[in-house]
């Protein structure tokens, strides 16, 4: 996977050289003669089907940031309605939130954003921006903006704040109601694109945030300031509604190809095409292996994160009963080291599962485990304590994070006490 990956990556990123660039000119003559390849010819090869993913599409490369950019004017701010983490119900916070609209009605201009991308992470994507003004009379203006064929969740939702904002400024600019407005609210679902926005995340964003920084400098001059407020999914808010189904309607529109966008992919995400290409290809491998299969019972899903422990001996016994290769009695006889597969108890043979569940060597070791288990109701929850409920990451959602931490953290402390070489 990882070869693969960093060919991957090394192929996309001499595909943004220029073309008289000698590694560009290697990579289109290099040759292989029979399994000897020549390393440009290698990277080719291995990367023929990231090439047929992203090969119509135009790599963007990465723009550097001019310092003159950096000075933006404060038009827009972050307002936390629910202050570090003070309310978590979502229900309590779309209450205080649909309260909060209602008492900003005839009063402030109320702004709507949202993105949506079709087709995988990195897919068709666009934006809308639905913009209420201050009299009820007036008309809701309801705007979407393409954003291309091969971008991000994250991209949508900040071309959706950015074009939210040049509304804005469409608004005040012909506004004939000349009476000083307060501030105006914006409300977006995502969190990551209101901090881009609220701290300008050049690195990630430079095209966009060079137009909103535009747009900033047209706000200052009309004195107005804008405060972008982070609503909750599915909040059913009127306005949230609407900015989301016109988003999301466009982005199908492009996956059918009624409307056409842009086909540039950033180098970004075109590594990030990459990296799911290396994982499928990964999974495929693993799924159809016919070694490890123990371990795969464990571990079906490829990238799974395991959890250490911080006892380097215990980690040791760990990964080897993860991987099906200890120095138990049953494993050892298997590879010819010792006499018998018998455990020292005499009662059975000394299996992973025997020292785990059943061992009577151990059971003073396995009840403070078995305790610790059942203090957070995990052994309430799960009838029969299996050797794969103790060993194996969750790689679905019966068991929670918190829930797995504890199980893994008691399994090894039992590891750690009962003083066993695995
Ligand atoms: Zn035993």
């Amino acid at each position: 996977m990882r070869k693969r990956e960093l060919c991957y990556r090394e192929y996309v990123r001499i595909l943004t050289q220029n073309e008289d660039h000698a590694l560009v000119q290697m990579l289109a003559t290099s040759t292989r003669s029979g399994l000897k390849f020549c390393p440009l010819e290698y990277i080719r090869v291995m990367s023929k089907e990231l090439d047929r993913a992203i090969s119509d599409c135009h790599l963007v490369k990465p723009e550097s940031v001019v310092i003159e950019d950096l000075t933006v004017p404060k038009q827009i701010d972050r307002l936390d309605i629910f202050p570090s983490g003070s309310i978590t119900d979502e229900v309590k916070q779309c209450e205080i939130i649909s309260r909060f609209i209602e008492q900003c009605k005839g009063k402030n201009v109320l702004v709507y954003t949202d993105g949506s991308v079709y087709n995988g992470p990195v897919g068709c994507g666009s934006c809308a921006s639905v913009l209420f003004p201050v009299s009820e009379s007036d008309e809701v203006i309801t705007q979407t903006s393409v954003v291309g064929q091969k971008v991000r969740s994250d991209d949508c939702e900040v071309e959706g704040i950015v074009l939210g904002i040049k509304m804005i400024v469409q608004y005040f600019q012909y506004c004939t109601s000349t009476r000083l407005v307060d501030d105006v609210y914006m409300f977006c679902d995502c969190d990551s694109a209101i901090e881009a926005v609220d701290k300008m995340v050049w690195n990630k964003f430079p095209a966009t945030l060079r137009n909103l920084r535009k747009l900033l400098y047209q706000l200052e001059e009309m004195s107005v300031s804008v405060k972008l407020i982070k609503l909750p999914g599915n909040t059913g808010i009127l306005g949230n509604v609407m900015a989301d189904h016109s988003a999301r309607d466009l982005a199908y529109k492009i996956f059918k190809g009624d409307v056409t966008a842009s086909k540039s992919i950033s180098i970004h995400d075109a590594y990030r095409i990459a990296l799911e290409i290396a994982k499928k290809s990964w999974q495929r491998q693993w799924d159809n292996e016919s070694t490890g299969r123990y371990t795969y019972n464990l571990i079906p899903i490829v990238g799974t994160k395991v959890i250490c422990p911080s006892e380097r001996s215990v980690g040791i016994s760990y990964f080897r009963m993860l991987v099906h290769d200890t120095m138990l009695q049953d494993d050892s006889y298997r590879t010819g080291i010792a006499d018998t597969p018998i455990c020292e108890c005499g009662q059975d043979n000394e299996t992973v599962e025997h020292l785990l569940l059943r061992c009577s060597i151990h059971t003073e070791a396995r009840q403070v485990m078995f305790d610790c288990m059942k203090d957070i109701g995990f052994l309430s929850k799960h009838k029969r304590i299996t050797e794969n409920l103790l060993l194996a990451p969750p790689c679905d959602k019966d068991i929670s994070k918190k829930d797995n931490r504890i199980v893994k953290e008691s399994l090894f402390e039992f590891l750690s006490s009962i003083n066993r070489t695995i």
